[in-house]
């Protein structure tokens, strides 16, 4: 799948880079252009890829803090002349845009779904958000923001692909330690999947194709992504079961989304070399995949990939209603009254308890 990138705020431009390195370096080709866009000039400073500072009028530079209402408003104010960055990147060849932020900053929190909104009205292509939800240790700012940002990007972009921090990272390490190696996975893993959808040589019939990725997503609401990998056998025969268990650590443990399993549609890639990639060993996964999302429509593909590894990517596609989604809202919603309780708001009591669209 050709894409472009465009990762606005802190989060959403490393990613954004991250993500560029790894197709770059794994020669590709599925991302055709990378634009990193921030209120807060330091933050771009540290980047390679091209930058757009927006809200130089209003806060000079100098980020909006964890204001995610003002991170909307700047961008707003300069969509302009972001949409004028993009001018150029966004070829006949581009499939798919990409906007990618931390949910739970200032930003990208507010400035991502704006974007969103405006690339709906312009450009004729899918427009997804790859959002970054805040671990369950991070503060109360920071879960109420990304409930907002959250509620309101979903119904501005056609899917929206969820990455969870506490999910791609080892045990014990701290989040902001993590960072880079949350960063990291996500650049290989969604790499892979942007990769997935681009022909390679000597294709055969089940390869899969960008149409997949994209019909998996249709149905839009909240999308999520697992991985896993092991030790190819030499021949396909020798795989069956390596193909099987891999799906299975993909959808339990490697997923970017823990918990999130019951899903609308789903897509299972299997990549490796060609002629150790075992048939059979794909439909019964396949078929596993099937009976655990509760979906009929999954879809499947191989990513012919030479590798010493063979690895399963599975694409859940409308995964709203599952525990993990309905437990991440209500932790936003009480951050969110916590933050609003002042001590003589007896009003209060009247207020509507849920969390409010950003616009
Ligand atoms: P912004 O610059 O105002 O948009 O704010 P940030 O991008 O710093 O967003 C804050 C949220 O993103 C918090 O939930 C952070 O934990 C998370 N975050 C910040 N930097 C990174 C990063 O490099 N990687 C990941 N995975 N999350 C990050």
């Amino acid at each position: 799948m050709k894409v472009v990138l465009i990762g606005v705020g802190q989060a959403g431009g490393k990613i954004a880079q991250s993500l560029a390195e790894f197709d770059y370096n794994m020669d590709f080709d599925a991302v055709q252009g990378a634009l990193a866009v921030n209120s807060a000039h330091a933050d771009l400073q540290n980047l390679d890829i091209e930058t757009q500072l927006v809200g130089q009028d209003t806060v000079k530079g100098h980020g909006v803090g964890g204001d995610n209402e003002l991170g909307a408003q700047v961008m707003q104010d300069d969509a302009i002349e972001v949409m004028d960055s993009l001018d150029g990147k966004i070829t006949a060849q581009a499939e798919a845009i990409f906007v990618i932020a931390g949910l739970g900053g200032g930003t990208g929190s507010g400035g991502a779904p704006v974007l969103v909104r405006e690339l709906q009205r312009v450009y004729d292509l899918p427009i997804y958000a790859l959002g970054v939800l805040p671990g369950r240790g991070e503060g109360s700012m920071y879960q109420a923001n990304a409930g907002r940002s959250l509620k309101t990007v979903v119904r501005e972009a056609d899917s929206t692909i969820l990455v969870d921090n506490d999910a791609w990272h080892d045990a014990g390490e701290s989040i902001e330690g993590a960072f880079d190696s949350i960063n990291q996975n996500i650049a290989q893993r969604i790499g892979l999947l942007f990769a997935s959808g681009e022909a390679v040589e000597g294709v055969g019939e089940s390869v899969v194709d960008t149409s997949e990725v994209i019909n998996t997503l249709r149905e839009g609401g909240i999308a999520c992504m697992g991985y896993a990998s092991a030790i190819s056998g030499e021949t396909a025969e020798d795989n069956i079961n390596a193909v099987t268990s891999v799906t299975r650590s993909a959808l339990f443990t490697g997923t970017s989304l823990p918990d999130a399993v019951t899903a609308d549609s789903a897509l299972l890639v299997v990549a490796g070399r060609p002629e150790a990639i075992p048939r059979k060993g794909v439909e019964r996964a396949r078929r596993w995949v099937e009976d655990q999302t509760g979906s009929m429509q999954v879809r499947g593909g191989d990513f012919p990939l030479d590798s010493d590894r063979i690895a399963a990517l599975v694409l859940l596609g409308g995964v709203e209603r599952s525990p993990r989604i309905e437990e991440f809202m209500e932790r936003a919603r009480e951050a969110q009254q916590q933050q609003q309780k002042a001590p003589e708001d007896h009003a209060a009591n009247f207020r509507n308890d849920d969390l409010e669209d950003l616009f």
